[in-house]
């Protein structure tokens, strides 16, 4: 049988420890087979960015701003514990932030619902999809340990000279101080992509921050939300016949709990971080969720929701058996070779995609399922497969 062939290449970052190995084995069973795989590969594992000081980070970022489309694998953040680990020359940033920051945009995640998965909020009927702003506020902070008494400022300096001054805190002892920001082009690409989104999958928009106790910095959220609402979005809205509305984050996390689902939950970074962490998980597993980055230019990066799964990689090297799911970094790839053939016009390679992603929850519904699905299926006699045998089954629903 003749490959599906490609016409541009998709920007490939691979990553580290067990979805490493996934990925490869991905590429392998799943993908090389039946697409002639055209793309430029990036080595995001941890030794590479460190013998690169970073550069293979911020090159894969240009070349997706270049390709338009990347899939990213899941990637060690370095802490102390790792800087020891591989010997690293410094405690490099984090690459999901240095890419964010360079490609702008917002983060939507949503849950991948199968049957035999249920939510463990029973009145979750339909999914929820987090759109998590991806520039900013916390992840690009100046912070610093305060050794003893005196005095923190905030200071602007304009253009010309002139200051603004604002008293942190006087502090009488030891603390520590973080000073953020945001820009209002990030901001406002971030209110567009959210209302964009809502407007092509017709579904309601909510916007929660916290602008009773921020009343500066959140509240500039929240205008900036309404103002581009009531000037572009208002009248497509009533006629799509969906909502947009604003709430304070409290609000939202108790009316989500009572929700049954079909809506777009949007958070400022931070937020989004934890609340989709959340809402995967209780909509089954880290490991059944999607994830993209839509950047205001039109670029596209996939990724898994999930980390690099260290404890089962520790395993692996052990040579004990692991049973880790793949299902985020299958719909990773998926996504962004369905992206391609989109934007492409290769309909073979759309095709593709969605017969790996329907073969991918066929083996799930069949009971063949990796172990942390196998722990909470409501199927009855579920077969709990290891990691390489979870792929390889969907490879035989593939071939079939
Ligand atoms: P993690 O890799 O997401 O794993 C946390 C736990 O969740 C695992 O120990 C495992 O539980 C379960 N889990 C997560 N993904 C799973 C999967 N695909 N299949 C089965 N179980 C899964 O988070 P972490 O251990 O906190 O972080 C490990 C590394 O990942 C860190 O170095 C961190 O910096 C990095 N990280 C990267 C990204 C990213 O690149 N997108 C995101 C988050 C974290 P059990 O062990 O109980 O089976
Ligand atoms: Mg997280």
């Amino acid at each position: 049988m003749a490959k599906i062939q490609m016409s541009t290449p998709l920007v490939e970052m691979d990553g580290d420890e067990m979805t490493r190995i996934i990925w490869q084995m991905i590429k392998d069973d799943l993908i090389c087979p039946y697409v002639d795989l055209k793309s430029e590969y990036y080595d995001l594992g941890l030794q590479n960015r460190n013998d690169t000081d970073d550069q293979v980070t911020i090159d894969s970022a240009e070349a997706t701003k270049r390709l338009g489309v990347a899939v990213k694998c899941a990637t060690i953040t370095p802490n102390a514990a790792r800087v020891e680990e591989y010997g690293l020359k410094q405690m490099w940033k984090s690459p999901n932030g240095t890419i964010r920051a360079m490609l702008d945009g917002t983060v939507f995640r949503a849950p991948i619902t199968v049957r035999g998965i249920e939510p463990c909020v029973r009145n979750w009927v339909k999914p929820i999809t987090l759109a998590r702003h991806a520039y900013g506020d916390v992840y690009k902070n100046a912070e610093m340990v305060v050794p003893g008494p005196g005095k923190v400022e905030l200071v602007y300096t304009a253009a010309d000279g002139t200051q603004e001054r604002e008293l942190v805190h006087e502090f009488d002892g030891p603390g520590v101080v973080q000073g953020m920001h945001n820009l209002d082009a990030s901001i406002e690409s971030f209110a567009r992509s959210c209302f964009s989104y809502a407007l092509d999958v017709r579904q309601d928009l909510w916007f929660a921050t916290k602008d009773t106790i921020s009343k500066r910095y959140d509240h500039r959220f929240k205008d900036i939300f309404q103002e581009i609402f009531d000037a572009e979005y208002a009248g497509r809205f009533e006629e799509a016949g969906i909502e947009y509305f604003y709430t304070l984050i409290d609000d939202a996390v108790a009316r989500v709990m009572k929700a049954e689902g079909g809506f777009i939950w949007a958070c400022k970074n931070y937020d989004g971080d934890v609340m989709s962490d959340m809402v995967s998980s209780a909509f089954g597993s880290l490991a059944m969720m999607t994830s993209v980055l839509v950047s205001p230019h039109g670029y596209y990066e996939y990724e898994a929701a999930h980390g690099t799964v260290q404890r089962h990689y520790y395993k692996h090297l052990k040579g004990q058996p692991t049973s880790t799911n793949s299902v985020a970094t299958i719909f990773a790839w998926s996504g962004a070779l369905r992206k391609r053939g989109e934007i492409d016009g290769l309909p073979d390679l759309v095709d593709f995609a969605d017969r790996l992603e329907r073969a991918t929850l066929d083996t799930i519904e069949a009971g063949e399922m990796t172990g942390d699905l196998a722990r909470i299926t409501t199927l009855e006699h579920p077969t709990t497969l290891g990691t390489h045998e979870f792929i390889l089954a969907i490879a035989r629903r593939l071939e079939a």
